[in-house]
């Protein structure tokens, strides 16, 4: 067993509030690749002629809906996928009393799939859907419908013709004030800030690290973030096994269930 994951479950087992941040890498290890990395990069400019800043913008969507919903659909949308053991162990963790909040900037609803409750999404959710007129609401199997779809590809909404929206922060759009507040919060309020799968060099991650005050910072991510020189524990290693390995030394204390 690895020092670092003991580590990591003294500091959890000890902290009266935990809360964790994470980013893409969460989602990676369930098969749903990272759009902003350099394969993604360069998949979108190759087939879809922009980066995918571009693609996943307000003023895109607003000018060529057809472009944007096919890039979204065809790389962001991901729907036989299922929770990774990363997921799993922090939903086990919040069901023990551990883990106080999830933050995450991924859009997949995977957290609340293994069973997450206190889940703030500060990127919105691709489960979620609206239409831009009458704010009517859809669910994501509606919008993949075809005959929903104005050239098969953009989602119409039926009581109005608008154009039906994912529940998601696009580029150039400020985060839901709500959910930004209750992220700043549970991150003013926690002891110990666990940040995973994610390289912190994004807004708004490194942004909202700031407000951190309490006594631990712990890093899992596969690579270097500009923050391993400000925490008290840095793990380089899959987000994943670190997790579930954490969960299976808190269960020999007693303190988790597997
Ligand atoms: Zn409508």
């Amino acid at each position: 067993m690895d020092e670092k994951n003991k580590q990591l479950a003294e500091l959890i087992g000890q902290s009266k509030n935990t809360v964790f941040f994470g980013g893409a890498g969460v989602s990676t290890e369930s098969g749903i690749p990272d759009f902003r990395s350099e394969t993604g990069l360069y998949a979108a400019r190759k087939v879809y002629g922009y980066p995918p800043e571009t693609l996943l913008s307000h003023s895109l969507f607003i000018e060529k809906p057809s472009l944007f919903f096919r890039y979204y659909k065809e790389n962001l949308v991901f729907r036989d996928v299922k929770p990774n053991a990363a997921h799993i162990a922090l939903a086990r963790l919040e069901k023990q009393g551990l883990l106080q909040a999830v933050i995450t900037q991924n859009v997949d609803g995977l957290h609340q799939a293994a069973g997450s409750e206190n889940v703030l999404e500060l990127h919105g959710s691709n489960w979620r859907h609206y239409c831009l007129d009458c704010k009517a609401e859809y669910s994501l199997e509606y919008t993949l419908q075809p005959v929903n779809c104005r050239d098969e590809v953009v989602p119409v909404c039926e009581k109005c013709g608008g154009i039906v929206r994912p529940d998601i922060v696009l580029y150039e759009e400020s985060l839901d004030g709500r959910v930004l507040s209750a992220a700043t919060e549970a991150i003013e309020a926690a002891g110990l800030l666990i940040v995973g799968g994610t390289s912190l060099a994004v807004y708004p991650a490194a942004g909202l690290l700031r407000y951190f005050g309490g006594k631990n910072l712990a890093l899992i991510n596969k690579s270097e973030t500009p923050y391993d020189g400000d925490a008290q524990l840095v793990i380089h290693d899959a987000i994943g096994k670190v997790l579930e390995e954490v969960c299976c030394l808190l269960a020999q204390e007693g303190r988790a269930v597997v």
